[in-house]
């Protein structure tokens, strides 16, 4: 599926849920965002029928978040069903860690390609303050979980905030020395909350992994299907990656559309332009319709 920039969309971020079980302070206010009524998020089925479209189009990869993916009733069922579907080759997720250590043997089981687990700090203080909930060890614990059951695809993201997390960055990658797991520093993009936040620069991260680990080596290669920089280190098993929507922009080799847990097909996370995709899930079993609509 071509754009009218000419650029491939081969890649759709779908959202399952919009309901968490934290409340990170530049993501969601203290109570939650507004409930979506139940009745308004897309039902297993349409996102089945919205998948099989995809695939018919040229989508080839497909990520699961949120909210909180994991909330979802019968997530591992809706991986393995979206694996069987023609066209598409990757199911991955990105998801908060809290329920993973329960999670991880069924979602392997379902085929998951891949999973990010997005940690912004491992001190367990920090992460009460960031998060405004005491789970940090059962995060760890999904972690340390798909590392004994030899997954060989995790990423880490963290977002690294002057106000919040500036002294966890070397801790963070130590992860990634010490596994063979890529740790990816995010660049705060200030959007809703998170403008009231300050983000850290790459620069400010490369010094401090080079004064604690050793000079990095850019690295060229691609781990997955998306915009980040890597870079290897000395006796470091992993990789350590940056993704920089602001301040090294890859609009011009974006490759990917957003469907919102209530079935609003967003072509980009800055803007509100989009198509409500449900009203013609809702009413037509004809996948021609819906690519059409697409
Ligand atoms: N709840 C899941 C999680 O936290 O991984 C999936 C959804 S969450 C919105 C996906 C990712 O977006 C998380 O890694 C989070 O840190 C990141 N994120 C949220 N707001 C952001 C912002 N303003 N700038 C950059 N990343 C952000
Ligand atoms: Fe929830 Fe993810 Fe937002 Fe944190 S970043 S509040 S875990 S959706």
């Amino acid at each position: 599926m071509l754009d009218q920039y000419g650029r491939e969309i081969d890649y759709v971020r779908i959202s399952v849920t919009d309901r968490c079980n934290l409340r990170c302070t530049y993501c969601m206010p203290e109570d939650g965002v507004d409930q979506v009524r139940c009745e308004d998020i897309l039902s297993y089925e349409e996102i089945i029928k919205v998948c099989s479209a995809f695939g018919r189009l040229g989508i080839k990869k497909i990520k699961i978040t949120g909210g909180e993916p994991l909330v979802r009733l019968d997530i591992c069922q809706l991986i393995a069903d979206i694996k069987q579907l023609e066209g598409i080759e990757q199911v991955t997720m990105t998801t908060n860690g809290v329920l993973l250590a329960q999670m991880a043997p069924k979602l392997i089981e379902a085929g998951i390609d891949s999973i990010n687990i997005s940690l912004d700090t491992i001190d367990p203080k920090n992460f009460k303050e960031l998060t405004r909930c005491d789970q940090l060890e059962q995060v760890m614990k999904g972690i340390e979980t798909l590392i004994q059951l030899d997954y060989p695809h995790i990423k880490i993201n963290c977002v690294p905030i002057e106000e919040f997390n500036g002294d966890q960055i070397v801790k963070i990658a130590r992860l990634a020395k010490d596994h063979p797991i890529a740790v990816r520093f995010i660049e705060l993009m200030p959007i809703g909350l998170a403008s009231d936040y300050t983000p850290i620069s790459r620069e400010t991260i490369l010094e401090q992994l080079t004064t604690h680990y050793g000079q990095l080596q850019s690295w060229p290669g691609k781990l997955g299907n998306g915009p980040a920089e890597y870079y290897t280190l000395p006796d470091f098993k992993g990789k350590i990656g940056f993704i920089e929507a602001m301040n090294n922009k890859f609009c011009h080799k974006c490759n990917r559309i957003r469907l919102t847990s209530t079935g609003f097909l967003k072509l980009c996370l800055h803007y509100n332009k989009g198509i409500d995709i449900r009203d013609i899930l809702r009413h037509s079993d004809d996948l021609n319709d819906i690519t059409q609509v697409i």
